[in-house]
């Protein structure tokens, strides 16, 4: 995810920004001042409230203020990533982002502030009135506008500052200039973001071999928790000996296992550019462990794929690879492979749908050959990383 908040005096040019920002970004647009002219609009209750105030160039109330934000990011959770206009523009709005940020899990990756002098302001805002139809673009307000900026909202920046992740505009520049110094700090602050996949496919769909093609062909960390646990087997530990009990009965192994050799993995990783996660989550629980997992590193689920295959090809290719020295403990009689696919129906199938309602779950077409299906995958995450960065 992907969070920027724009800062900067009326007249400084957030809005006209924000547009290129939102697009080449794919960010959810959270302006208060929009998000308040349309409750004025529709004069509902909080509309009402804040129109003499905004008609006189002062500041609405926090408490409205939290009141419209939060119902649009709560309505909104699984965006790429929000962009602020507008917002925070007191001390305690600073905080109240803060709160809303550690709500979704996420954080606020930078302020950019864009400074322009007052006069310039001003000469903006008059040349906007001539043509905005908005109220509070005359003098008289302005000029208030302006002084509730230098009194209640400059005082914000220390909070960023103190934070490390003020950044500063100048504002005073072309449009498409301002556009290529964010453009510029955004791209930095993406590079330093993960890119995290979670592959999902039925048993047989080939989610290892391309989850494994795929890593390398990205430059991304493959965890398969498959191949972690065949690993305890082979190394013949404790934990491996009771993972090859479980195999035998096509039983899940339990979560404290699998999060024990994730996590070790995770914190082992060093320098690396994002994970592939393949045969986890498979559960609902192990979701929740995942985001954990992530957020403590800071991160977040970046894109999910489905493997699609039809039910009868699995079967085959399971039977198929069970008649080979590529044949698994847990795929070596039918009954097994048909547990394995059940418990992909029962415990997985609900964990993808979850992620289809809060994330968007991208299925590609498992069938054709090894190189068919990487190219159609690979051409998904090309698309994703682009539409992150
Ligand atoms: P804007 O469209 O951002 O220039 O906002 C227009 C007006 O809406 C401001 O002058 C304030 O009266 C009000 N407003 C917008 N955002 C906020 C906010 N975060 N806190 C308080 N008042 C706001």
């Amino acid at each position: 995810m992907l969070n920027v908040a724009l800062f900067g005096p009326p007249g400084a040019g957030k809005g006209t920004q924000s547009e290129f920002l939102t697009k080449k970004y794919n960010l959810f647009y959270i302006s208060t001042g929009d998000l308040l002219r349309k409750e004025m609009a529709g004069k509902t209750k909080l509309g009402l409230e804040a129109q003499s105030i905004i008609a006189s160039g002062g500041l609405v109330p926090d408490e409205i203020i939290v009141q419209i934000i939060e119902k649009t990011i709560t309505d909104n959770p699984g965006s790429n990533g929000f962009l602020f206009d507008g917002f925070p523009r007191t001390y305690i709005q600073a905080y109240i982002l803060e709160g809303l940020m550690i709500k979704l899990h996420t954080s606020l990756n930078c302020l950019i502030s864009l400074s322009v002098p007052e006069e310039e302001s001003v000469k903006r805002l008059l040349n906007r009135g001539l043509t905005s139809g908005r109220s509070d673009d005359n003098e008289a307000v302005i000029r208030n506008r302006l002084r509730e900026y230098n009194d209640k909202t400059l005082p914000v920046l220390q909070f960023y500052k103190d934070k490390g992740i003020y950044i500063e505009v100048d504002g005073t520049k072309s449009i498409e200039n301002v556009h290529d110094q964010i453009t510029q700090i955004i791209s930095h602050e993406l590079s330093k973001s993960l890119f995290n996949i979670v592959l999902f496919g039925y048993p047989g769909s080939g989610r290892g071999s391309q989850g494994k093609a795929l890593a390398r062909h990205f430059g991304l960390e493959y965890v398969a928790t498959g191949p972690m646990l065949d690993q305890e087997i082979k190394d013949d530990t404790e934990t491996g000996r009771k993972i090859n009990e479980l195999y035998e009965n096509g039983q899940l192994v339990p979560d404290e296992i699998v999060v024990q050799l994730i996590e070790k993995k995770l914190a082992d990783s060093k320098d690396i550019k994002g994970f592939i996660f393949k045969g986890f989550p498979r559960t609902l629980v192990q979701s929740y462990i995942l985001d954990g997992l992530l957020r403590k590193h800071g991160s977040s689920i970046s894109q999910i794929i489905e493997i699609d295959v039809p039910t009868l090809e699995l079967i085959n290719r399971l039977d198929e690879r069970s008649k080979t020295d590529r044949c698994m403990p847990y795929d070596n009689s039918t009954s097994k492979i048909v547990k394995r696919l059940q418990e992909h129906e029962t415990k997985t199938v609900p964990v993808i749908d979850k992620y289809k309602q809060l994330h968007g779950v991208t299925k590609v077409d498992g069938l054709g050959s090894f190189d068919e299906v990487f190219q159609r995958i690979a051409e998904e995450i090309e698309n994703g990383i682009k539409s992150l960065r």
